[in-house]
């Protein structure tokens, strides 16, 4: 078969799991580059990192992000004078 080219590596940050997706497949679109900033990278105003996920982990990203967008902004509602 000799080389084939138009193939990439996929390893997912969160379970290390990999596998190859020949690019622009349907398997390429179930894994997912997301991009995350941690409270000390946003206080220093750095660039935030990217992470490459299987659609597995992404899923359990989505809700673990939208948990903490709503601890986020409870917390950013409580403060002295806001309504809770
Ligand atoms: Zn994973």
């Amino acid at each position: 078969m000799g080389r084939q080219k138009g193939y990439s590596k996929l390893s997912c940050d969160r379970c290390q799991s990999s596998t190859f997706v020949s690019d622009g497949s349907t398997d390429s679109q179930s894994w997912h580059d997301i991009s995350h900033l941690n409270s000390m990278a946003a206080a220093g105003g750095h660039a935030p990192s990217t992470l490459t996920l299987c659609d597995d982990c992404y899923k359990s990203f989505q809700r673990y992000a939208t948990n903490g967008d709503a601890l986020f902004d409870k917390w950013l509602r409580s403060g002295k004078g806001q309504e809770s």
